[in-house]
C-alpha cells in the first residue's frame, strides 16, 4: 500500500499544502489558504480535477485554520487514513540543520533561535508546526530545512570577505535557500544522464519568482548564490540579486531613505519587475518585449546576462561539468529564457537546440543541447516530493527503534 505525507508550508498569512504519494511525488490532493488573520480567509482545496472553496472563521490564525483543514480532510477519509507523516517546510536551519529532522522541543527551539535570519519565514514556519501539532497529534512531524542541501558547501564559498568575527559571533555568512529544489533534480538530472549521483558535477538553475543557481561538486552542493538572506544572487521577479554593497548605504545616507523602505526597495519592487516598470511576470514580460516594449526587453536581457555569469563562474567550482539543468517556473517553461541564456556562453561551449528547447515545456523533462554542446536538462522541479520522502524515512525509521 502506498504511503502519503501532508506537506505544509505555512507562511505568515497562508498556509501552502498537499498529500503527496511517497512512491511517485504526485499531489493528490493540495490546498492553499490564504489571507490568515484578516476578516476575508479563504481555503481552496483541490482534488482529482474538481477545486472546492470553504470559509473560513474570520480572523483566523494558522491554529484555526489547520483545525478546519483537518476537519475537512474528514471528507477524503480513504486519503487521510494512508497519511504517515507530516512534512514541514521550514527556511532557515542554520548551520544547525545539515538534515531534516523528527520535531521536538529541542528542534523547535533551535528554529525559534534561528529566526532572526529569517524573521519573515521561520516564526511563520514555527507556529505552523505548533498548530498542526495539535490539529495532527498522532502523526509525527518533520521538519525539512530550504538551507540543509547547502550545508556542504566548504568554508572558501560560505563566507563573505567580512572581518571573522562577524562569523563567529553572528552568522553571518552564506546558507543558501531553494535547498529541496536543487536537491530534486539534481537527483533527477543524474538519472537521466545515467550515473550516480556522487560522481556528478551539475549546475542547478532555479528560476522561479525567487531565483538562485548551485554548483554542484561529485554530487554534494559546492557554492549556491542566494545568501545571508534570499536576496543575494540572481536577478528575480521583484528582488535585486547582486548589487554593489555601498548602494543600501548610498540610498540611506544620500537619499535620505529608512532602512525599511531601502529593504522593502530591493526585496519587492526591483528585479524583473523594478527594470521594466511593469510587471515581475516573466510571461508577460516576454509577450511585451515581442511587443517592442525596450524596458521589457531590458529586464530580460539583464536576468539571462547575470545568470549567464553565474554559470560561467560556476564551472569553477562544479569541476568537469557534467550538465547544466534548468527548473523553476521559468526555467522549466520560458524556452525564450534558455535560449538567450545559452547563447551569451557560445564561447564556453554550450549551444542549444531550438527544437528540443521548445519541446521541454510546461512538464517536459529531457536535454536540449546541440550534440557538441555541454549538456543541458530541463527538469520541472517537485519539492513536496522531496519533503515527504525525507518525512517518511524519518517517520519509518523512529517506528523501526
Ligand atoms: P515560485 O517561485 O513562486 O514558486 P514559479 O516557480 O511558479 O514561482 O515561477 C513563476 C515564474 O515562472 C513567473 O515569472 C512566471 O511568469 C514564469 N513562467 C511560468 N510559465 C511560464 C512560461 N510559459 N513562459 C515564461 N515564464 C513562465
Amino acid at each position: 500500500m502506498s504511503s502519503y505525507v501532508l506537506v505544509l508550508n505555512c507562511g505568515s498569512s497562508s498556509i501552502k499544502f498537499a498529500i503527496v504519494a511517497v512512491n511517485n511525488g504526485e499531489s493528490i490532493l493540495s490546498g492553499l489558504a490564504e489571507n490568515l488573520g484578516s476578516d476575508n480567509s479563504t481555503l481552496k482545496i483541490s482534488h482529482a480535477k474538481t477545486s472546492t472553496s470553504y470559509s473560513l472563521p474570520a480572523n483566523c490564525k494558522h491554529e484555526s485554520a489547520l483545525s478546519s483543514i483537518n476537519n475537512i480532510l474528514n471528507e477524503y477519509q480513504d486519503l487521510k487514513q494512508k497519511v504517515v507523516a507530516i512534512g514541514h517546510r521550514v527556511v532557515h536551519g542554520g548551520e544547525i540543520f545539515t538534515q531534516a529532522t523528527l520535531i521536538d522541543d529541542e528542534v523547535k527551539a533551535a528554529i525559534k533561535n534561528t529566526s532572526h535570519m529569517a524573521p519573515l519565514h521561520n516564526p511563520a514556519n514555527l507556529s505552523g508546526i505548533e498548530s498542526a501539532q495539535l490539529a495532527f497529534p498522532a502523526l509525527q512531524h518533520v521538519a525539512v530545512f530550504d538551507t540543509a542541501f547547502f550545508q556542504t558547501m566548504p568554508k572558501h564559498a560560505y563566507l563573505y570577505a567580512l572581518p571573522y568575527e562577524l562569523y563567529k559571533t553572528h552568522g553571518i555568512r552564506r546558507y543558501g535557500f531553494h535547498g529541496s529544489s536543487h536537491e530534486f533534480v539534481s537527483t533527477k538530472a543524474a538519472e537521466l544522464l545515467n550515473q550516480p549521483l556522487e560522481v556528478s558535477n551539475l549546475i542547478t538553475a532555479h528560476l522561479g519568482n525567487g531565483c538562485s543557481i548551485t554548483a554542484i561538486n561529485q554530487g554534494k552542493a559546492i557554492d549556491t548564490s542566494l545568501g545571508l538572506t534570499p536576496l543575494e544572487g540572481l536577478v528575480m521577479g521583484t528582488r535585486c540579486g547582486d548589487l554593489d554593497p555601498s548602494i543600501p548605504t548610498y540610498m540611506q545616507e544620500t537619499l535620505g531613505y529608512s532602512a525599511s523602505k531601502v529593504n522593502d526597495l530591493l526585496n519587492k519592487s526591483s528585479g524583473l519587475l523594478g527594470i521594466s516598470e511593469l510587471s515581475n511576470d516573466c510571461r508577460l514580460l516576454e509577450e511585451q518585449s515581442k511587443n517592442g516594449n525596450e524596458l521589457a526587453q531590458l529586464a530580460l536581457e539583464i536576468f539571462c546576462y547575470r545568470l549567464a555569469k553565474y554559470i560561467a563562474s560556476y564551472m569553477v567550482a562544479s569541476g568537469p561539468l557534467d550538465a547544466l539543468v534548468f527548473t523553476g517556473g521559468i526555467g522549466e517553461n520560458s524556452s525564450f529564457i534558455r535560449q538567450r541564456t545559452i547563447a551569451m556562453l557560445s564561447t564556453l561551449n554550450f549551444s542549444i537546440n531550438e527544437q528540443l528547447n521548445e519541446k521541454m515545456r510546461f512538464g517536459h523533462a529531457g536535454f536540449v543541447q546541440q550534440e557538441a554542446s555541454h549538456k543541458i536538462i530541463v527538469i520541472p522541479t517537485n519539492e513536496e516530493w522531496v519533503i515527504a520522502n525525507k518525512a517518511a524515512k524519518l517517520t519509518l525509521a523512529s517506528g523501526e527503534q
